[in-house]
């Protein structure tokens, strides 16, 4: 089980598995949309997720359509059009207590990171200067 809201809690959501893993994005899309170094997802099969209300859905690039609270503007979700089985949740909007969350286990399209950003030395997330290969689900 997982749950989570947006800021002002119009939109939330459940899960019925944890997150299978949490990836920090460090592309420019993620870093302008989070409006912070990197934006984490966690993952989850698109079918276990439910949203109790839909968010607003916006195809940000030909490769994702993402989402957003209509009211607060929460960054919530991401689905890459290449593989729409899996869905990234902003992490940041999970709630805490009784789910598993994985630490992030990886960094991807470190290419484009914030210069201003000091990555961890010693996290044990790989690092992927795009995509990366992980498995979502
Ligand atoms: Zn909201
Ligand atoms: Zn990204």
């Amino acid at each position: 089980m997982a749950s989570g809201s947006c800021a002002c809690h119009f939109i939330s959501y459940s899960a019925s598995t944890p997150p299978t893993c949490l990836v920090n994005c460090h592309c420019k899309t993620c870093r302008r949309q989070a409006g912070a170094p990197y934006q984490t997802w966690a993952f989850f099969a698109t079918k276990d997720l439910q949203w109790h209300i839909n968010p607003t859905e916006r195809q940000s690039t030909n490769a994702a359509t993402r989402s957003f609270c209509p009211q607060c503007g929460s960054t919530l979700s991401m689905i890459q059009h290449r593989d729409p089985k899996s869905i990234g949740i902003a992490a940041g909007t999970l709630d805490e207590g009784n789910t598993q969350i994985p630490m992030p286990s990886h960094h991807i399209f470190l290419s484009e990171k914030a210069s201003w950003f000091k990555l961890p030395e010693n996290d044990a997330a790989k690092r992927w200067d795009k995509w990366g290969k992980y498995d979502k689900l």
